[in-house]
Parts: structure tokens; C-alpha cells; sequence
């Protein structure tokens, strides 16, 4: 479903150059959920952010459906984003707007109608197990509870692709349990493909099928979690 091919991203500044992905090639499947594991600095963060195009890939292609996302012109890339939904370390909600209004933010971005967005939001509040704090505030809520708005916002518009930047990182491990059990139940539910980076090997090994371990830049071993983990 994703092909990526020899993706590069070179950052360029006045007095060094970075190689922060150095010639990634690798394909992850529908329905999957994929890891992406490494140290600081490994180039986790803007592989994912050239996923979706936050980044402008320096050389490579990167297909969605057979669509390379790589060189579409900006107008149509609009409608490709909306292909996925991002999650992140310190969650980004809006914090002078309610619950409600963070989830019903791309919905109103994306044109939906009023009627079809309350029943939307309040669908996603349910499935995030929110239901009944449509009013509060993201202040008024704990770690776990911000990124559960987080998922409900990433999934408004229906995305194929979840990308989960360090979604965990900011949380207790309890509470990073019971977020990665809900992506597990909405990757199930939803078939919800999940591509997500973490310095963190133990979420890795709870919830990803395959993963990749990244160091400075590029892909060092892929495989299924038990390969790359328990060698004999
Ligand atoms: P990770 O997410 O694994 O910590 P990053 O993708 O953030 O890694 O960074 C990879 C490398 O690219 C690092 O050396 C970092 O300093 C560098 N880098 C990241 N973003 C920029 C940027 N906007 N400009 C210059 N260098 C950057
Ligand atoms: P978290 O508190 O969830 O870890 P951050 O502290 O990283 O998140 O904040 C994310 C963004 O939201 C930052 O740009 C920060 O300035 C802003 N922010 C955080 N708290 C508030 C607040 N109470 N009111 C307005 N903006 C805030």
C-alpha cells in the first residue's frame, strides 16, 4: 500500500549538511501496524513527516495506492493528506477550545456540514471512551486522556493511515499501555493501517507486526518483531 523507494532527505544549513534519511527503501502493508525504532537523532522524525510531505523529500519516491504522492503539485496533495491522520508526543490540541471543538476542527476544515459533523465527533469521543467530556477543556485532562482527543482528531476524516510521532513518549507506562491497546482495538475495528516511530523498544514489541530499526539515516534490519528481537 506504501512504496517507498531510495528516500533521501538532506538538510542543508549554512555551515553543515545533514543526512537525516539516507536512501530508505521499504514497503508497508494495509492494515499493518508498523514500527519505526531508533536512538535520537536516528532520523525517526522526519521519516514520518516525509510520509505524509510535512518534509520535502530531497530524492526518492513514496507511493500511496500506486499514487507517487512525491511529485503531485500542492493542490491535489490537499485531498491526499486527508489519506492520514498524525498523533503526536505532546499531543498539539488546541487549548482554548473544548474536546468537542478539537475533534470537529478538521471536520470543519474539511467542509463537512454541521449535522454531520456533530454525529461524527460524537462517534469518535465514543470509540476514544471520551464520551460525556465533549465540554472540557484539554487543561482539565490528564496525558493518557489528551491523546485519546489526539486519536479522535487524527481519525475525523476517515484517514487510511495513522502516523504516530512518539505518541507515547510524554505518558506513564500504564497509560502508554492502555493508548497502545486502543490503537490495537482501532486497527482491528477499523483496519486502520498505523505506521508509528519510537525510541522505545517495549512499545514496539507490544503492538507492531513489523518494524524497522533506523540509525543515523537509514535502515540498518527489518522484519517481523520476533526476528528482529529475539535472535537465537
Ligand atoms: P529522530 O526523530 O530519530 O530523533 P530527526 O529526524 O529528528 O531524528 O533528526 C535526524 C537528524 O536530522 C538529526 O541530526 C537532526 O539534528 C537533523 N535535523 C532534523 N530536523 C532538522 C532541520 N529542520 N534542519 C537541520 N537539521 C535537522
Ligand atoms: P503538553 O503540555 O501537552 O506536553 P506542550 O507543553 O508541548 O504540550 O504544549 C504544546 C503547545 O501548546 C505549545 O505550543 C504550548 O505553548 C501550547 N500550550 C500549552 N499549554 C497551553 C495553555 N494552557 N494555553 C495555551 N497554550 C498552551
Amino acid at each position: 500500500m506504501i512504496e517507498i523507494k531510495q528516500l533521501t532527505k538532506l538538510y542543508k544549513t549554512k555551515h553543515q549538511q545533514v543526512q537525516a534519511v539516507d536512501d530508505i527503501s521499504l514497503n508497508i502493508n494495509k492494515g499493518e501496524i508498523f514500527g519505526v525504532v531508533g536512538y535520537s537523532g536516528a532520523g525517526k522524525s522526519t521519516f514520518i513527516r516525509l510520509i505524509n510531505r510535512l518534509e520535502e523529500p530531497t530524492s526518492g519516491t513514496i507511493k500511496i495506492n500506486d499514487k507517487d504522492i512525491t511529485t503531485m503539485a500542492q493542490s491535489k496533495l490537499r485531498k491526499e493528506r486527508q489519506k492520514f491522520g498524525m498523533i503526536f508526543q505532546h499531543f498539539n490540541l488546541l487549548w482554548s477550545r473544548t474536546i468537542y471543538d478539537n475533534i470537529a476542527f478538521p471536520l470543519e476544515i474539511a467542509g463537512v456540514p454541521k449535522n454531520k459533523r456533530k454525529e461524527k465527533v460524537l462517534e469518535l469521543i465514543n470509540l476514544v471512551g471520551l464520551s460525556g467530556r465533549e465540554k472540557a477543556y484539554p487543561s482539565q485532562l490528564s496525558g493518557g486522556q489528551k491523546q485519546r482527543v489526539g486519536i479522535a482528531r487524527a481519525l475525523a476524516n476517515d484517514p487510511d493511515v495513522l502516523l504516530c510521532d512518539e505518541a507515547t513518549s510524554a505518558l506513564d507506562p500504564e497509560t502508554t499501555d492502555d493508548i497502545l491497546d486502543l490503537l490495537v482495538s482501532i486497527n482491528k475495528k477499523l483496519g486502520l493501517t498505523i505506521i508509528l516511530i519510537t525510541h522505545e523498544m517495549h512499545v514496539i514489541q507490544k503492538i507492531c507486526h513489523r518494524v524497522a530499526v533506523m540509525e543515523k539515516g537509514k535502515v540498518v534490519e527489518t522484519g517481523n518483531v520476533l526476528e528482529v528481537f529475539v535472535k537465537p
